[in-house]
């Protein structure tokens, strides 16, 4: 059969008219639990020898419908919505972890990650190294035998640096490990980390694929092609499961053994469920992904390259410009676009960044991205204030940078902005 295209899979993938009443839009399953149709029934679901709702903790159809739209655009085999993106991180870690096992992280990532990843993982007994994954050979290095994932974004937040994502998986693959990449930043449509040999893909839905700034939410997709019993590191996967009667997740779901866990183990142990009304609003953004993703990058294109050619601005950080270490990978590996969300350093330090940020009109001042409208942040006196001034400069978010996340308005309304703004930054 002949595969359907993205713009087409983002708008139809699970979601066929409502089986029950012709619905077309995927309805809000506001319900808790399921009727079994009989007892048998009930005790074929709980043994997992049958697949159907029992209780939303675990499934909902308005969740699965997301989850099965989020596969289809990533390639995978199959994905576990949940209540956040950190969430989706904790889930996607959860099976392959336990106590003294690490997780080889890159230093370019969300600053909410660097935290959860440095501090709050030890509670579990789990630990991170950070190193630069341009740098394939610290990466090498820094995976040891008890190493059982290695971690980061498509896109970087806040610096926008791309990841050589082929280069990455050469790594992992070599080493046995599995490789999640965070791509809430390129979204499936500029990146699909699983075609270039991420075992795992992890998103906060809340920020591009929802794309409106209504929702909080996260998915973990699989690739479903990780070979979990080629060794002992994955007993979650390949061993029994106590509380599954001994149930073997890979052996019994081949290549949804990694999201059927998630389900059955993941969700309704944790229980980080996402909600009905949330995969509602989740799904209608995607609808128009493709459309605003294209704009997004066109537009930020405009802006960066305008700031970069302002004599108030002493850099710009976009993998979309010539000037950017990281515009050849974008080229080859990113061809639709670097993103839309940079960070520049105004001329004047962080009395200036913070100066600017207060005199933007158009731009709002919120702790979010991949929002419609643009949006502005300095990231070290916020998002990455926990960080150490080392870890925020690792981070591309040093005290004299201001991070933007370019809406779909109008290019020159927003450059208008940034104008007059610079103009007050700078007086
Ligand atoms: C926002 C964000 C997260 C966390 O997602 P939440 O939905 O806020 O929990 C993780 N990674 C990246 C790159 C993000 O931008």
């Amino acid at each position: 059969m002949r595969g359907q295209g993205f713009d087409t899979r983002a708008i139809h993938a699970g979601a066929e008219a409502d089986p029950a009443t012709g619905a077309r839009q995927v309805p809000i399953y506001q319900t808790t639990a399921y009727a079994f149709r009989d007892a048998d029934h009930a005790a074929r679901l709980f043994n997992l020898e049958e697949v159907g709702y029992i209780y939303s903790r675990l499934t909902n159809p308005t969740v699965a419908a997301l989850q099965a739209r989020v596969a289809a655009l990533e390639g995978g085999a199959g994905a576990v919505c949940c209540s956040s993106g950190h969430a989706a991180q904790i889930m996607a870690l959860f099976p392959l972890m336990a106590p003294g096992r690490n997780i080889v992280a890159s230093t370019r990532l969300y600053g909410g990650t660097v935290t959860q990843f440095s501090h709050t993982i030890r509670r579990f007994g789990w630990s991170a190294k950070f190193v630069d994954f341009d740098d394939s050979e610290a990466l090498r290095a820094a995976i040891d035998d008890d190493t059982r994932a290695v971690f980061c974004e498509s896109i970087s937040n806040p610096g926008g640096a791309v990841t050589d994502i082929p280069a990455v998986a050469a790594i992992t693959d070599a080493a046995g490990v599995p490789l999640i990449v965070d791509s809430t930043l390129a979204t499936p449509y500029l990146c699909r980390p699983i075609e270039m040999g991420a075992t795992l893909v992890v998103h906060s839905l809340t920020k591009y694929m929802t794309g409106n700034g209504t929702v909080t939410g996260g998915v973990v997709v699989d690739s479903g092609t990780f070979d979990w019993s080629a060794s002992d590191k994955f007993p979650s996967l390949s061993a029994p499961e106590p509380a599954y009667h001994g149930t073997v997740f890979h052996q019994t779901f081949g290549a949804m053994a990694f999201t059927f866990h998630g389900i059955a183990v993941g969700l309704r142990d944790l229980g980080m469920t996402m909600n009905p009304q949330g995969a509602h609003y989740t799904l209608m953004g995607i609808e128009t992904l493709p459309l605003r993703m294209a704009r997004h990058v066109e537009n930020a294109q405009k802006v960066a390259a305008w700031l970069e050619a302002d004599p108030r601005v002493e850099r710009v950080t976009y993998a979309g410009l010539e000037s950017s270490p990281w515009n050849a990978t974008a080229r080859r590996l990113y061809p639709k676009g670097a993103g839309a969300l940079f960070t520049f350093a105004v001329k004047g330090g962080y009395q200036a960044a913070v100066r600017l940020v207060d005199a933007l009109a158009l731009f709002s001042h919120v702790a979010n991205l991949g929002d419609a409208r643009s949006l502005v942040i300095h990231s070290a006196s916020t998002t990455h204030r926990q960080l150490t001034e080392e870890q925020q400069r690792a981070a591309g978010a040093a005290p004299e940078i201001v991070r933007l996340s370019v809406g779909i308005e109008d290019a020159d309304d927003l450059i208008a902005d940034l104008d007059q703004a610079l103009a007050r930054a700078t007086a």
